[in-house]
Parts: structure tokens; sequence; C-alpha cells
């Protein structure tokens, strides 16, 4: 690894890039790494395996979330062992798996671009069957996961009912919007960067955009080494993200809900005074008036909370920070060609 070939960047990404095109890359394969030190090279073996046999051009785009194992090392070997067609952005932290992904989006130098996970619960193998649905014609290739291999109460069945509340709230007919193993067009992952959002959820996103969208049926398996990076906290944030970021429905439905308590409170008033005047003042009656405080106070608490979570993230991107930090990308440059920028 000479010092001349590779570039060693530290940048303020708050300038949305644009990727150089580069008509000798046909496919650009994007993966999130956190904390995956046992994936990476059964990863690298399988994934260069089924991209040699393509037959095309391609590259591969890891970026480390601010991993705290041995992933960046590991990154870095692989990357010595295929430079020209490895590439690593290195995170100044841990921004998130679709943060992460964004970075690479913009730098993806390939006419498709297939994102996927480190963990290979997508197995490498399926990618030429998305490649070959987006070869028909299609600009998003998106695929839901076929007999699902991880935790049914804790994983499978929360991630349906949230796939139907999304496709209720938001209307994209997605079926399983978690499945990140998808293959976009270099038209939609130039979109899903422009749109200069800090909370996103990737796959809805490049969906808003696709004009021939199809799905297809991939394998699922059981996550072979590591653990899930996504424990229950982290799977409501990203909730929030995916509803706040695509449907006004949550602020909608309190609004509905509080012209209907409104009314019913006025009727409740109404009664209460009529009932005063005729039969006399009411003694009785103090459980029954806590219980219906409480649930009151519970649901504007819940309201300011939804109310919160849009101007939090609205809060975010006016201030215009970077959505993420990069400390460095390892990368060949022999044969980029130069655009404007470099
Ligand atoms: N990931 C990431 N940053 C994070 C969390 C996860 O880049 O903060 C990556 C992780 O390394 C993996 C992918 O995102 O490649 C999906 O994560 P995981 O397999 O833990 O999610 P699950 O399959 O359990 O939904
Ligand atoms: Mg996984």
């Amino acid at each position: 690894m000479t010092e001349k070939s590779v570039s060693k960047t530290i940048e303020n990404t708050s300038i949305v890039e644009s990727a150089q095109a580069n008509n000798d890359v046909y496919v650009s394969v994007v993966i999130p790494v956190y904390n995956e030190e046992d994936c990476l090279e059964s990863l690298y073996q399988r994934l260069i395996k089924v991209m040699d046999g393509l037959g095309k051009t391609y590259e591969i785009l890891f970026t480390n979330d601010g991993s705290k194992d041995r992933t960046s090392e590991i990154l870095r070997e692989l990357y010595n062992r295929r430079p020209k067609q490895i590439r690593v952005i290195e995170f100044n932290g841990n921004f998130g798996q679709h943060m992460a992904i964004m970075a690479a989006f913009e730098r993806v130098r390939g006419q498709v671009i297939v994102n996927m996970d480190a963990d290979m619960q997508n197995p490498p193998e399926e990618i030429p069957k998305l490649l070959m649905a987006f070869e028909q014609g299609h600009d998003y290739v998106g695929s839901y996961r076929d007999g699902r291999d991880d935790s049914y109460f804790l994983r499978t069945v929360p991630s349906k009912f949230m796939n139907w509340l999304r496709s209720k709230a938001t209307g994209t007919k997605i079926s399983d919007q978690g499945c990140m193993f998808r293959a976009y067009s270099r038209r939609i992952v130039g979109l899903i960067t422009q749109s200069y959002e800090s909370s996103t959820f990737v796959t809805v996103l490049g969906y808003t955009f696709a004009m021939n969208p199809t799905e297809i049926p991939v394998v699922h398996q059981a996550r072979l080494e590591g653990e899930s990076k996504y424990d229950i906290y982290r799977l409501v944030r990203v909730t929030f993200d995916l509803f706040t970021g695509f449907s006004m429905a949550p602020l909608h439905i309190f609004t509905v809900f509080g012209f209907f308590v409104s009314a019913m409170s006025g009727l409740l008033v109404a009664y209460l005074l009529g009932r005063r005047l005729i039969i006399g003042p009411e003694a009785e009656g103090l459980v029954t008036l806590f219980s219906v405080l409480f649930f009151m106070v519970s649901v504007a608490i819940t309201g300011i909370g939804i109310v919160g979570e849009y101007v939090g993230r609205i809060y975010q991107v006016v201030r215009r920070r970077p959505r993420f930090l990069i400390k460095e990308i390892i990368e060949d440059q022999s044969d980029i060609r130069k655009g404007p920028q470099s």
C-alpha cells in the first residue's frame, strides 16, 4: 500500500458530493459494518467468489461505522488483498447503519448499486438474482426475506406488524422494509444522497424515487457470527425514523383524537352542569375523575413526545451539521478518472 495510491482524507461531509460516474464499474456493493470482526473474512471469501463469477466489473465499498473491535484492521487487510475492487470508508464514530450506507452511496461509481449487510443473513450468492431483475428493466429491486431466520417473537412478529403499519401510514408497497438487501439504479442512489436527511430509512426513501420497482424473495439465514446490533431501544428509534421520515399519520391521528376527546368532554361538562343544577352537587366519583384525568394526561404527554420526535429531527436538519464524519477513505485512486473536485 503506497502512500500515493491511497487517499487519506479528513472531510467535512456537510457538502453532499456527487460520486464520480465511472463507466468502467458495473456493480457497486455497499456494506455497512459495525463490530463485525467475526463475519468479515467469510463475507469476503463468499462475496469475491460471487462477484468474480459474474464476469462484470465491480467494486465493494465497506463503511466502518465506528467499530470498536478489530473490524478496521481487517478491512485494511481486505483492501490490501484487492486494492482495485475494495474501498473502505472509516467513520469517526458510530453514526448508524443508514448513515453508513449514505456515505458509501455518495461515493459509488457503479451503474447498479447493491446494498447488503455484513453478517450474511442475506447470502451473497443471491446477488445475481437481484442483478437479473435489474437487467429486466427495474430500477429498484427490493427483496423480502424468504423463511426469515430470526427470533420469531422478538423480531419476526414485530417486524411484520411494523411493515403492515408502515404500508398503511406511508402508502409504500414494500413487503419487508427491514431487508436491506436491494439493488438500486444510479439515478435512485443519486436522489437518495441529495435528500439531505439526518435520520432516514434508505429502503423506503429509495422506493419513493423508483419508477419501475419490483420485489423478489431472497434466502434469509440466522446470523452465523457475532450478534445483532439492534436491541429493542435501537429498533424503536429506527421505527420512529421511519414514521417521522415518511408519514404525518402520527400527528394526524393525534389531532383527530384531540378533536374527538374535546367533543366528548364538552358533552360531559354539559351533562355534569345539568346534573348539578337539577340534582345538586356530587361528592363521590373521585376514582372515576382521577382515572379520566390520568388517562388524559398520559395521552397529552405521548402527544408532546410525538411532536418532539418531529421537532427534534427538524432541528437536526436545520442545524446543518455534518450527518457523519469521515476519518479516512482507503482506496486506490490510480485508475479513477479525475472529477471536478479532485
Ligand atoms: N450496522 C452499522 N451500524 C450500526 C448498526 C449496524 O453499520 O450502528 C450494520 C451491521 O454491521 C450490519 C448491518 O448494519 O452489517 C445490519 O445490522 P444487524 O445485522 O445487526 O441487524 P439485524 O440483521 O439484526 O436487523
Ligand atoms: Mg443482521
